[in-house]
């Protein structure tokens, strides 16, 4: 469950280095994408149409949860993607949308990742779906992007980009990133001939394992089971 922050001008420049680091990653270029965190009964959202580099704190824009925005500024056109995610996703604390090369290559495939590699489990699942195509900005986007999420914390969107959130704005950066990581290696794969997805069972003993990975080992859910054997502590 993410934390509900307050709005603070800390918060909201993080928003703004998340949208930079989106250009900085090659992620996204230009106005290209948006970002946004979860705040006490709402969310803070980049502005629509503003160039990252022109982004000052009073330009990022609080929204509530039933489609109201306060100030002078436009949000993104895509606040209703951010808005329905916070609904329906009480675990999602950010979210970053970005039309980054390789994924938005995959969605103009109309194809989404399959295990192909086992690090689809990124995304809390066993396969990256793609959204079927729908006008930017639209209602009808951000249902085929519900759909497509499933449980799921990203999915790409057909003939436009893709979408990712975290519990943070540095986790739902990061599954964004590996998304496109992915995706580039998907391409890769796919040019040279059919990669071979791993199978239901081999994903679930992934699913599991992600339970644990990265955490020491007083920390190890012991619900995970056996999933992670780990070595023996000599000293
Ligand atoms: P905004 O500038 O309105 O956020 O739009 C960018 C975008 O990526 C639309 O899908
Ligand atoms: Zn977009």
């Amino acid at each position: 469950m993410s934390a509900n922050l307050p709005d603070t001008p800390e918060l909201r420049r993080a928003v703004i280095e998340t949208a930079r680091a989106l250009v900085d990653k090659r992620l996204t270029r230009g106005t290209s994408g948006n970002v946004s965190a979860r705040v006490e009964n709402g969310f803070l959202i980049t502005p629509s149409g503003i160039a990252y580099e022109a982004l000052s704190e009073d330009l990022i824009v609080f929204m509530d949860l039933e489609g109201g925005y306060f100030g002078e500024t436009l949000p993104s056109s895509e606040w209703r993607m951010h808005m329905d995610i916070y609904r329906g996703h009480p675990n999602a604390g950010a979210v970053v949308h970005c039309h980054s090369p390789r994924a938005t290559a995959l969605s103009c495939l109309r194809r989404g990742i399959p295990a192909f590699h086992y690090m689809v489990a990124v995304a809390g699942g066993d396969r990256i779906d793609c959204a079927p195509y729908a006008t930017f900005g639209t209602r009808a986007l951000s249902e085929a992007m519900l759909q497509a999420l499933g449980t799921r914390q990203a999915c790409l969107l057909a003939n436009h980009g893709q979408i990712a959130f975290g519990t943070s704005l540095a986790k739902a950066l990061s599954v964004s990133e590996a998304i496109e990581e992915l995706a580039d290696q998907y391409l890769s794969a796919l040019s040279c001939g059919e990669p071979v997805v791993l199978s239901e069972d081999e994903m679930s003993e992934i699913l599991r394992k992600f339970q644990n990975y990265g955490k020491q080992a007083n920390q190890q859910d012991p619900e995970a089971g056996d999933a992670f054997e780990l070595p023996t502590r000599r000293g």
